[in-house]
């Protein structure tokens, strides 16, 4: 059985918030439709872990279009 429309927005809105892992070449790739994801916010180094956030543009993903602030984790600089 597939999962409803609204629980399938919230896991992605959960590993939106919940950070995906940011790559120095490829960035963070939006979790709803795996691009790129544009940069709006990066914060500084904090021991050995950097938090930077960013929002899908891909037009019909569902994540640019609820406008979801997307979070990253980098870990290894
Ligand atoms: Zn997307």
């Amino acid at each position: 059985m597939m999962p409803s429309l609204a629980a399938h927005i919230a896991l992605l809105k959960s590993q939106a918030e919940a950070g995906v892992d940011f790559r120095p070449r490829a960035g963070a790739l939006c979790p709803a439709c795996g691009q790129t994801a544009k940069i709006t916010a990066t914060r500084p180094w904090d021991g050995d872990t950097r938090i930077r956030y960013h929002r899908c543009q891909t037009p019909g993903c569902i994540l640019a279009s609820l406008n979801q602030s997307i979070k990253s984790v980098q870990v290894d600089r």
